[in-house]
């Protein structure tokens, strides 16, 4: 690979200290006392998600807890958040015989994708299902798509803890757009459906820190604001300049209109979250973008019949 001259690459805002995780020990993994990758259980040790990141690590860090707890650390469960291979792609390290769980729609796209590295899940539910593994307690449901098909929230009343998947990362805006999510109504559904739980603790997979009620409410707060942005935007950009100006050539038109759209709509939403979240003028506009899309598309928002 060559290298790439990064002397024009812009800057950007620095990044908060209360955005930033836990530092790694030098295997190049943490193992907090809520951790998003195992619980270990007087009967064995459950799995949720198995990134190909962690890969290995993750074995180490289920010796390191159990012998800590003086439990076995015999893998039982693997829990799938959903199919994603970030999140799952380690799967096949482990024995063929531990029991892995996840949604209907799950199976069928891991059946589909047929990588040996994720191998489909066994045991499939459809909206809720209560697993009772060592005196433990784990409720899955599945509130319909948001950010894949497939996405579950894991609730562990026990340990006070929610675990939903590449829908907030706390103390972060959404990479991309919005973490690259497939149904944007489910998506901006989803932290309600989390807070109706009751828990303190919130895992949201990448970027290593766990979060609080009040990560995921500020998370809300700016999808909110992203949107109401994004309606103002459409209201007030009028497509006809655009559309004089590049007269044929429509798709020329279409682009700087969409673009000068979702740079309208992120301006006041980078400047009110630069410093509350990181990376808001990373992202923001590319999740505007989607969003504007997802409001035309989904929700019919500015749709003109014409008379
Ligand atoms: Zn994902």
């Amino acid at each position: 690979m060559g290298a790439t001259d990064t002397s024009r690459l812009p800057d950007y805002a620095p990044i908060p200290d209360r955005a930033l995780g836990p530092a790694l020990n030098a295997q190049g993994y943490y193992v907090g006392r809520v951790e998003g990758n195992l619980l270990t259980t007087r009967d064995g040790v459950v799995l949720f998600d198995a990134p190909p990141s962690i890969g290995r690590n993750i074995q180490r860090a289920v010796d390191e807890i159990a012998s800590a707890n003086g439990v076995t650390n015999k893998i039982t469960h693997l829990v799938y958040s959903h199919h994603h291979a970030d999140h799952i792609g380690a799967s096949s390290l482990f024995d063929r015989r531990v029991t892995r769980i996840g949604h209907e729609e799950t199976r069928r796209l891991l059946l589909r994708d047929d990588d040996p590295t994720r191998p489909p899940n066994e045991e499939t539910f459809q909206d809720h299902h209560t697993l009772k593994i060592g005196g433990e307690r784990i409720d899955l449901a599945w509130y319909g798509a948001n950010h894949s098909p497939d996405n579950i929230m894991i609730h562990l009343p026990d340990h006070d803890a929610l675990m939903l998947i590449d829908i907030v990362n706390p103390g972060w805006v959404p990479a991309y757009l919005a973490n690259f999510s497939q149904d944007i109504p489910g998506y901006l559904e989803a932290p309600a459906n989390a807070l109706a739980y009751s828990w303190s603790h919130f895992i949201g997979g990448h970027l290593g820190r766990l979060g609080t009620r009040d990560d995921v409410a500020v998370h809300q707060q700016y999808m909110a604001d992203l949107v109401a942005s994004a309606k103002h935007a459409i209201d007030t950009i009028d497509p006809g300049s655009f559309f004089a100006k590049y007269r044929e050539n429509v798709w020329a038109a279409t682009r700087e209109l969409l673009d000068a759209t979702a740079a309208a709509a992120a301006r006041p939403v980078v400047e009110k979250y630069t410093g509350v979240l990181a990376a808001a003028d990373v992202f923001t506009e590319s999740t505007a973008y989607l969003l504007m899309q997802a409001l035309r598309f989904d929700l019919g928002y500015g749709a003109r019949v014409r008379p």
